[in-house]
C-alpha cells in the first residue's frame, strides 16, 4: 500500500483521544553524535568490530535467526570479552538524553498521560537518563551483572520489533483503553509496526524512510519540546 493510499482510505487519526504515550528510546529520548545505538557501542567496544551490528542486522533480517538468538550473539560476546559494569557504563554516557526530555516526560505526566517505554535498548540506558523513572511500564531488554560488576546474564525483550505492538496492546489492556487511546513515538525500521497500530503516532527525527511513512506526523527537532505540542492534555472522559 502506497504511502498516498494509507492516506487516502485510513481514517483520520490524531491525538485528541489519547491516553497513553509510549516512546522508543535510542533515536528518540536518547541521542548520539553519529547516531550509534547502544549496541554498536558495546560491540564496538568489547569486539573491536564496529560493522559487526550491521552485519547482524542484516543476518537478522534475512531471518538466519531469530531477535533473541541476536541479543545472545552481541551479549555474549561482551561477557567473552570480560565487560565490566562501569566499562559498559563508559559506553553508555557517550550516549546523551534528547535535550529537554525529562522536562517534556514530567509536563506530559502534569497533563494526565500515562507514559511507557517500549525499546530494544538495553534498561542500564534507561537507568542512567531517566533516573526519575517517569513511565508507568518498561519493555526493554536487560543485562546483568555478578556481584563483582561482571556482565554475566540477560533478558531479550520479546517486544522489540513487530513485538512492539503486542507490548502497547497489552499496555492499552491493562489501562482499560483501546489501542487507540494509545500513541507511539519513535525514529526507526523497528517502529513501523506499532506506529501503525498505534492510535497516533510521531516518527521523531527518523532515520528511514518506512517510518516517516508509517507515522501520523513527522518531528524533526533538536529537542523533545516539538513532540509536547501534539498532547495538550488528556481527554476528559
Ligand atoms: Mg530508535
Amino acid at each position: 500500500m502506497s504511502r498516498q493510499e494509507k492516506r487516502v482510505n485510513a481514517p483520520a487519526r490524531n491525538a485528541a483521544n489519547i491516553e497513553i504515550i509510549a516512546f522508543d528510546v535510542d533515536g528518540t529520548l536518547v541521542s548520539h553524535p553519529e547516531q550509534l545505538v547502544i549496541w554498536e557501542l558495546l560491540n564496538r567496544r568489547f569486539t573491536g568490530d564496529a560493522r559487526l551490528s550491521h552485519r547482524r542486522y542484516l543476518d537478522y533480517a534475512a531471518g538466519k535467526f531469530d531477535y533473541a538468538t541476536w541479543v545472545a550473539l552481541d551479549v555474549g560476546d561482551w561477557i567473552a570479552a570480560g565487560a565490566t559494569r562501569e566499562q559498559i557504563l563508559e559506553e553508555v554516557r557517550r550516549l546523551r538524553a534528547v535535550p529537554g526530555a525529562s522536562e517534556v516526560l514530567e509536563r506530559l505526566r502534569g497533563r494526565g498521560y500515562r507514559l511507557a517505554v517500549i525499546s530494544g535498548t538495553i534498561d542500564i540506558v534507561l537507568n542512567e537518563f531517566f533516573p526519575a523513572h517517569p513511565f508507568e511500564a518498561v519493555f526493554t531488554n536487560r543485562i546483568l551483572f555478578d556481584s563483582g560488576g561482571r556482565l554475566s546474564g540477560w533478558e531479550a525483550t520479546p517486544y522489540d520489533m513487530d513485538g512492539k505492538v503486542n507490548a502497547l496492546a497489552d499496555l492499552a489492556q491493562r489501562a482499560g483503553v483501546p489501542l487507540a487511546a494509545c500513541a507511539f513515538v519513535g525514529d526507526h525500521v523497528n517502529d513501523v509496526a506499532v506506529a501503525r497500530e498505534a492510535g497516533f503516532s510521531i516518527a521523531f527525527n527518523p532515520k528511514a524512510p518506512e517510518i516517516e511513512a508509517a507515522a501520523d506526523v513527522v518531528v524533526r527537532s533538536e529537542r523533545l519540546e516539538a513532540v509536547a505540542a501534539y498532547f495538550p492534555g488528556r481527554a476528559r472522559r
